[in-house]
């Protein structure tokens, strides 16, 4: 039986998924959910690094006025530019070196 966070590991090793993407295909429900998958993201980008993979991060962006946030392991709430809060979460991927 595989732990979440390994279970995460693969699937981040077939395509890129968003955290909401995530909880969802893990059967996570409620409020803290996203945020439980940042938390393992954030200990999967050290675990995958020790393994020589790299953790890759597609920027959250505004979906109103294309605006690209840093690419971190988080969900921005509002577009510095255009406030709006219309934002597309960021994606995950995992690759070898
Ligand atoms: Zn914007």
């Amino acid at each position: 039986m595989a732990t979440r966070r390994e279970r995460i590991i693969s699937l981040l090793e077939e395509r890129d998924y968003s955290p909401s993407e995530l909880a969802r295909t893990l059967g996570l429900r409620g409020k803290g959910s996203v945020k439980t998958v940042l938390e393992d993201l954030k200990a999967i980008q050290r675990i995958v690094k020790r393994e020589g993979k790299v953790l890759l991060i597609k920027p959250a962006e505004c979906r109103r006025c294309g605006f690209v946030f840093r690419p971190e392991i988080k969900i921005p709430t509002k577009c510095p530019r255009c406030r709006s809060e219309w934002i597309e979460e960021p994606r995950f991927k995992i690759e070898a070196k």
